[in-house]
């Protein structure tokens, strides 16, 4: 006889985790179709150019129709400022909704209206994750202007969930030295903010890599914070089976409007479209048995998931409760 048991997840400390709060549904967006830079580790791959953007109506389409609190998480398939004219007032424009909060992945070539917004609207940017394409700024020359926006933001907005990172992508070691030298002159000495090193999830290092970057952490020591080895499809794998509240009060909406439950399982794509203003959210829970994206990851992390594992036994008493630990993940 089979049963079945929920098991209880302690998700360990991660520095980096978004903070979701139990009130608000959460909408990871891809809101921008271009990207100002080419970066040759994008994970959208080719990197997109003029595509077609989401709109100031077509997100607040979204939230209407969730209703309550909602959280937007703006990353993947471009750079968010990138994809709007500055006036567009985008940002501006969503954050002046009490009800509207944001997460900012952004790669600080353009800015737009993030320093105009008010102190009220900035408490409501709850989690910034801005890049340092090092590789690229210095071929688009847009060193400069990169150096002049960190500084902007992190004079405004530094707090414990901004984050200011660097990809360690393998194709561009010879560059690292360089890179982390430039960071130290002309943004560190002057706002000390110190740089997380996040490993390219696509590419494993060679022996001479890693000893480049053994070398590099202690150099730069004083300006590192962290060096990150996230792999989130190793994440949430120990388990049978899950009820998982996407489609409930988690979505993803692509810059083309198309809006997933979840993108990774085919039943739960294209439950509406926000630029053909439709959209159908999902009574109940998913049960779901493929566990191992980053939507799990920040399903889980906002406490939307509950875990089950099932058991073989003849009989008696159900499989005990367990606690499981999973390594953190970006
Ligand atoms: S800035 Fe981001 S979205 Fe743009 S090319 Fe680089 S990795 Fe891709
Ligand atoms: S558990 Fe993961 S893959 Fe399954 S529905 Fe939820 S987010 Fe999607």
């Amino acid at each position: 006889m089979q049963t079945i048991s929920e098991v209880r997840l302690e998700l360990p400390h991660d520095e980096m985790q978004i903070k979701f709060r139990p009130d608000e549904s959460i909408v990871f967006a891809s809101s921008s179709g271009h990207c100002n830079l080419d970066c040759s580790y994008c994970v959208a791959s080719p990197v997109v150019k003029l595509q077609p953007s989401l709109s100031y109506e077509d997100l607040m389409f979204m939230a209407q129709r969730i209703g309550g609190k909602v959280f937007f998480i703006f990353s993947g398939r471009g750079d968010f400022f990138a994809g709007y004219r500055k006036s567009d007032r985008l940002l501006q424009r969503l954050l002046e909704h009490e009800h509207i909060a944001v997460a900012l992945d952004v790669n600080g070539v353009v800015i737009h209206c993030f320093p105009e917004l008010s102190d009220e609207q900035l408490k409501r940017v709850r989690h910034v994750n801005l890049t340092f394409h090092y590789q690229q700024l210095k071929s688009h020359k847009a060193l400069q202007v990169w150096r002049d926006n960190a500084l902007r933001m992190l004079h405004r907005h530094d707090n414990p969930d901004f984050f200011v990172n660097f990809i360690l992508s393998p194709g561009e070691a010879p560059i690292w030295r360089e890179a982390l030298q430039w960071y130290q002159t002309e943004v560190h000495a002057h706002y000390p903010k110190a740089l997380i090193l996040i490993n390219d999830v696509l590419a494993g290092f060679s022996a001479e890599q890693e000893a480049l970057l053994q070398a590099l952490t202690q150099d730069f020591a004083p300006i590192l914070h962290s060096v990150r080895r996230g792999n989130f499809e190793s994440v949430l794998k120990s388990f049978d089976h899950v009820s998982c509240a996407a489609g409930r009060t988690y979505f993803r909406v692509w810059n083309n409007g198309d809006i997933d439950a979840c993108p990774n399982v085919s039943e739960l794509r294209l439950i509406g479209n926000a630029k053909s203003r439709q959209f159908a959210l999902r009574a109940d829970d998913f049960v779901c048995a493929d566990v191992r994206h980053c939507d799990c990851y920040h399903i889980a992390s906002a406490g939307r998931m509950t875990f089950y594992k099932r058991s073989a036994s003849d009989a008696g008493p159900p499989h005990p409760s367990r606690t499981i630990a999973i390594h953190p993940a970006r």
